[in-house]
């Protein structure tokens, strides 16, 4: 059986992984010339324990019938159409490549960006090395309470000290080290109880070296039905709680940063004249909806913060795949345990099957339960092709793919430069010098 997984990140890895294991020959496809996805241009670069789950995919990559194509895009080198032909089945784990919105007055003023955009600059991605932040401003606002948000604020919140033994690009490191912001506040549109970010995350925004973190306790004051689902049960919200409450009866040091936590408020609009200004913001009370859901409710209670710089982090957003159907108001792949709805012998798993939530592991559980979809159809000879070949198609188009040798090579440079500097690794941030790299390696063979 011969499988095509697209997209090399965990959810890819782990479906990789498991279909090996089933005896399966598998070409994983990339559109970067790097894999590992949000693990490498994800994952914060002072996070090094949530990196360490490509040791993982390293073991999977070593195994028999695995095979690496970088830097090629479905849809632009092969179709869909075209892998139906040459493999038995094609498993999609794309992740949720764009951001959701606000849906706001001013949202695209400069200085208005995506978070994702700020994680993808400092990680070192090629397709966003030629944005320009200006961290110039004394405050920067983080719109969400994801951990995403949390991310973001603790970068900008970082010292040179902190930076330097990770592997952030030097450029960004320089820029956050050198920026004149002193205080950055995180909006919460609705209380404590309910922030999406997880215990650990928050806890480590009361440790950092530059950093003083405030909450107003105020703010933390519980609504009944927030109290009430916080006596059911939510180990995370309580233990949040109790942490916010500890951040919020703490002296500030006089840190040259300040970390403010905000909660029961929502940008209404972002003002400027040719770049952000200022956010205001709705204060918000608290509904108990009739599906048990806690939701925020405006009040007529405004307020302006002046800030140069937003990050909006409200949640990724998953992007439809030509020839593939779409569920636009989820941003998924619409599928039954990852048989893609109406398309025999496709597949999809991570974030594309089921929308932007859970950590790293998540995905292992969920790539599992589309493997098994996929093995049951080939016991039950569902699955078949035509047969042929995507290294002679590719090389036939002249499109230059990178291998997982070519990977190695890329990844045993990166390391060493980073051995030099003191660092995990120095990523390469163009498509060119990563490809020139794999390239060398070609030559010296
Ligand atoms: P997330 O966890 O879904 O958080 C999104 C946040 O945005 C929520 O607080 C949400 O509030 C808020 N929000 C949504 N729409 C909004 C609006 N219109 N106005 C104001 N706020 C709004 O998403 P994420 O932070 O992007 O993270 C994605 C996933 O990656 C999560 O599962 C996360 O845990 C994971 N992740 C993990 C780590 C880690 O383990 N260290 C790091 C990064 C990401 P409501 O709750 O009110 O909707």
């Amino acid at each position: 059986m011969r499988v095509a997984v697209v997209g090399s990140g965990p959810a890819g890895f782990y479906a990789t992984d498991d279909l090996l294991a089933a005896g399966a020959q598998v070409d994983l496809l990339e559109r970067l010339p790097t894999p590992w996805g949000l693990v490498r241009l994800g994952v914060a670069p002072d996070h090094p324990e949530l990196k360490s789950a490509s040791r993982v995919f390293e073991k999977t990559a070593a195994k028999e019938g695995f095979r690496f194509f970088g830097n090629v895009e479905v849809g632009r080198d092969v179709t869909h159409a075209e892998l139906t032909r040459l493999y038995d089945a094609v498993v999609y784990t794309v992740g949720a490549q764009t951001d959701r919105r606000l849906g706001i007055p001013g949202e695209d003023l400069p200085g208005s960006w995506a978070a994702t955009e700020f994680v993808a600059w400092y990680n070192g991605h090629p397709d966003h090395q030629h944005l320009e932040f200006d961290l110039s401003d004394p405050r920067a606002a983080v719109v969400g309470n994801g951990n995403v948000a949390i991310d973001v604020a603790r970068i900008l919140a970082r010292t040179e000290a902190e930076l330097a033994p990770t592997d952030i690009t030097e450029r960004s490191s320089a820029a956050i080290v050198a920026s004149t912001i002193g205080e950055i506040v995180m909006l919460g549109r609705r209380g404590p109880a309910q922030a999406a970010f997880t215990p650990p995350e928050l806890k480590e925004l009361g440790e950092l070296g530059g950093a003083d973190v405030i909450v107003d306790p105020a703010e933390l004051e519980l609504d009944p039905a927030s109290a009430a689902a916080l006596e059911a049960d939510r180990a995370r919200a309580r233990r949040n709680v109790d942490i916010l409450r500890d951040f919020a009866a703490r002296t500030p040091a006089g840190k040259r940063k300040r970390l403010v936590l905000r909660f029961l408020v929502s940008p209404v609009r972002i003002v400027g004249e040719e770049k952000v200004e200022a956010v205001e913001i709705v204060r918000n009370r608290l509904v108990l909806g009739d599906d048990g859901r806690i939701r925020a409710v405006p009040t007529d209670t405004f307020e302006t913060i002046p800030c140069g710089l937003v990050l909006r982090s409200v949640g990724y957003q998953g992007v439809a795949l030509p020839g593939l159907p779409f569920d636009e108001s989820r941003g998924v792949i619409p599928n039954d345990r990852g048989r893609v709805a109406g398309l025999p012998r496709v597949y999809c798993a991570g974030w594309i099957k089921r929308g932007p939530s859970g950590v790293i592991g998540t995905n292992k559980k969920d790539a599992a339960e589309t493997v098994e979809a996929l093995i049951a159809d080939a016991e039950a000879g569902a699955l078949a092709c035509e047969g042929g070949e995507l290294g002679a198609l590719l090389r036939e188009r002249g499109v230059e793919f990178v291998d997982y040798a070519g990977w190695e090579a890329i990844d045993a440079h990166e390391r060493a430069l980073g051995e030099a500097a003191g660092r995990p690794r120095v990523k390469l941030t163009s498509r060119d010098e990563l490809l020139a790299q794999a390239r060398a390696l070609e030559s010296r063979q």
